[in-house]
């Protein structure tokens, strides 16, 4: 049982990158280039906090995963032979946190910041990037968050991908995709009481996206999602990804309210040892019972991730002409791409020893 992003989570936890610019250029994969931006990243004070990890690293990676089952035949083949590679760095976006300043706010919308005075946040923020940007400024959205539009930046970037016939970019960009999307599903990733820290609700986070699933979603869910089906308007989907995990926010919070206030207080942790040390989570009767609560809302919030993500992957595949995956090189990653993530391994070591403790559970 995975618990790194629980354990990420429980210590509360966000970079918030306000003001920072977001690197608009494309992730060069070429090792070199790369190591050089992260050598000038690293030098940046930005450590102060980490990530909540959405989905924790064992979600994020079975969406991933399960999303491969998802698709047509002209894609399986292809997506089957990498299963292992996509789903294995499904949660590298979370690690470059600790080594981009870019990197955070791709991960979440505090949307209820631009919903005051009672106004609609979804209608008050224009879909459309360039709008959004005229009418709130681009600091301001980096602030609070880039999610949809960046699941977009990162849609686009697969769809050349495939028109190149790039094997490598495909699978960086394809299980980046499947982060996003995933983290775009959460509800506690489209508000700033992100972590409940708002409501007296501290560790409601990990609670949510990383101890429910690592407990039920093994032994309980049901991932037959369906078919992959074109997606007209990518960043509508994303946008409606994100309305949609808003929606159930209220649920999120009341539900563990009321269950926190009800459940003998002796009965709500366990301690389970986690490599350094034991640590405390909720024990399997209140994570069962939270999760009861929610009429099965976190099996739902990953199917949708689930199909959603096919179906981008399937969308770009479409608008790139289709080409035929079975002609691209049967091979594993390229030794390139290896040394780049071998790099991006390297700084999250540095960043880590920079900040004087190894990260949990490894
Ligand atoms: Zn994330």
């Amino acid at each position: 049982m995975v618990s790194r992003g629980g354990a990420e989570a429980q210590r509360n936890t966000r970079e918030r990158s306000s003001g920072i610019r977001i690197l608009r250029v494309s992730a060069s994969l070429r090792a070199k280039s790369l190591i050089a931006l992260l050598l000038v990243t690293l030098a940046w004070p930005f450590f102060s906090k980490e990530d909540a990890g959405a989905w924790g690293f064992y979600g994020h990676k079975r969406i991933n995963r399960m999303a491969c089952f998802t698709l047509p035949p002209q894609m399986f083949g292809f997506y089957k032979r990498h299963i292992d590679f996509i789903s294995d760095h499904a949660v590298d976006p979370d690690r470059r946190r600790y080594a981009n300043a870019d990197e955070a706010p791709r991960h979440y919308i505090d949307i209820d910041h631009y919903g005051i005075d009672g106004k609609d946040p979804f209608v008050e923020v224009p879909r459309e990037w360039n709008m959004a940007v005229t009418k709130f400024s681009e600091d301001t959205l980096k602030a609070y968050g880039i999610v949809p539009w960046h699941i977009q930046v990162v849609y686009n970037r697969l769809i050349t991908a495939f028109q190149r016939g790039d094997v490598d970019r495909i699978l960086y960009y394809s299980s980046d995709l499947g982060h996003y999307i995933g983290d775009a599903h959460v509800p506690l990733h489209t508000t700033e009481n992100y972590n409940g820290q708002m409501t007296n609700q501290h560790g409601i986070h990990a609670f949510w996206e990383s101890r429910i699933p690592e407990l039920s979603a093994d032994a309980n869910y049901d991932h037959g999602v369906g078919r992959a089906v074109y997606i007209e308007d990518p960043l509508s989907a994303a946008w409606e990804a994100v309305q949609a995990s808003n929606r159930a926010l209220d649920s999120v919070f009341n539900f563990e309210r009321t269950l926190n206030e009800r459940y003998p207080a002796d009965q709500k942790y366990v301690f389970e040892d986690r490599g350094r040390g034991s640590m405390r989570f909720p024990s399997q009767g209140f994570t069962k019972a939270y999760e009861d609560a929610m009429g099965g809302m976190v099996e739902r919030r990953m199917n949708a991730s689930i199909i959603t993500l096919g179906s981008f992957w399937y969308s770009a595949w479409v608008n790139a002409g289709q080409p035929d995956l079975d002609r691209f090189e049967q091979q594993d990653v390229s030794d390139s791409l290896k040394q780049i993530l071998a790099a991006e391994e390297e700084a999250l070591k540095m960043a880590r020893e920079s900040l004087g403790r190894e990260e949990p559970n490894e």
